[in-house]
């Protein structure tokens, strides 16, 4: 455990402390370590204090969403690890003004539910996204999307806290998003409001289904994976080219190491079995990586983010 974090750190501060905490379940992978802390703030203030506290005493910090789209290692991560799984992280509340109509979602929503939820109460504009496991806050962090759009597409503003804690807004003029990264230099994202258009509840409804259904027929979502482990590179003519069908056409499907193996439904996505270790997931992308590299003379760079103990960044 690091010795920087006493059990007194958080004292006076409203928030469930685990020690130890073993993260790496908590992800669509299922795989990994733990973390020395994982703190599950109970309010918009206690977030606060933990994300002040962290940065002035030097002790990394990450903030966990659904996990979806990340890989723990096998050792875990040092440092404190937030979840904002109490309900104040998960309100949203729809505000009427003239025909568009603002959907203010806190970071630790589910997308999917959120999607739903607008669907039902006839507000266009998020289904687009139907399929994509994510957190409110993570899907904004990852720009997530794809052939049905982006989660930048509606959004109008977000509210985020800086390493001193404190509540800094950003209107969509200031966003710069680009294919799944967003240009946030806060460290946390607290909500992000959406504009949507009313449209008639059954069309919605239908558009989910549709879009839902051809994810279903193109991805493994049955398996475990964290989705897409690379972003689609864009190419010497600068058009941006799939990733599954490098991998495809550099004879990668159904390539294994350990547990983890290059599915065969779609070359993008690694997924994994019960023996995996975090490590086999690590040392496919690896190899994939060289081995696209060497037969396309293309970078494929990471879409999946790794935390592993003692590295600065995500990746
Ligand atoms: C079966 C499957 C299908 C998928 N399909 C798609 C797809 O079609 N399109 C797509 O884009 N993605 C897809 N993904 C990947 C994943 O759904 C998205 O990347 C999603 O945005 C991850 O959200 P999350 O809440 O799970 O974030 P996490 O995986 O928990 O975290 C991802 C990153 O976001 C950061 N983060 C999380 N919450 C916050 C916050 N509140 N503030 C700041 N940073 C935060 C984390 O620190 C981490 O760096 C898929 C994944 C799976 C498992």
């Amino acid at each position: 455990m690091n010795t920087l974090i006493q059990s007194d750190f958080f004292t006076n501060i409203d928030v469930k402390i685990q020690f130890d905490a073993p993260i790496g379940n908590m992800t669509y992978f299922d795989l990994g370590g733990s973390a020395d802390v994982l703190a599950l703030p109970q309010s918009i203030d206690a977030l606060s204090r933990i994300v002040k506290k962290c940065y002035n005493a030097g002790i990394p910090l990450r903030i966990l969403g659904k996990g979806a789209n990340l890989l723990v290692d096998d050792d875990g991560v040092e440092g404190v690890v937030i979840k904002l799984s109490h309900d104040c992280f998960k309100a949203c509340s729809v505000d009427a003004k003239n025909a568009a109509h603002n959907l203010h979602c806190m970071a630790g929503a589910d997308l999917s539910q959120t999607i739903m939820q607008s669907a039902r109460e006839g507000l266009q504009g998020l289904e687009g996204l139907s399929g994509i496991p994510a957190s409110i806050g993570g899907g904004i962090q990852m720009n997530a999307g794809g052939k049905f759009g982006s989660i930048v597409d509606s959004l109008t503003s977000i509210t985020c806290l800086s390493e001193n804690g404190e509540l800094i807004s950003h209107s969509s003029d200031e966003f710069c998003f680009e294919y799944r990264q967003s240009n946030i230099t806060e460290p946390i994202i607290l909500s992000g409001t959406f504009t949507l258009t009313p449209d008639d509840p059954i069309v919605i409804r239908d558009a989910i289904k549709e879009i839902f259904a051809w994810k279903k027929s193109m991805q493994p979502l049955a398996d475990t994976s964290a989705g897409c482990a690379f972003k689609n590179p864009i190419n010497k003519i600068n058009e941006r080219v799939s990733a599954g069908k490098l991998i495809d056409e550099s004879g990668l499907k159904g390539f294994s190491i350990g547990g983890a193996m290059v599915s065969h439904q779609h070359a993008n996505f690694i997924t994994t079995n019960s023996t995996a270790k975090a490590q086999d997931v690590i040392a496919i992308m690896h190899e994939v990586k060289k081995r696209v590299f060497d037969n396309t003379g293309i970078h494929l760079q990471q879409e999946v983010v790794v935390w592993s103990r003692n590295s600065e960044t995500d990746q």
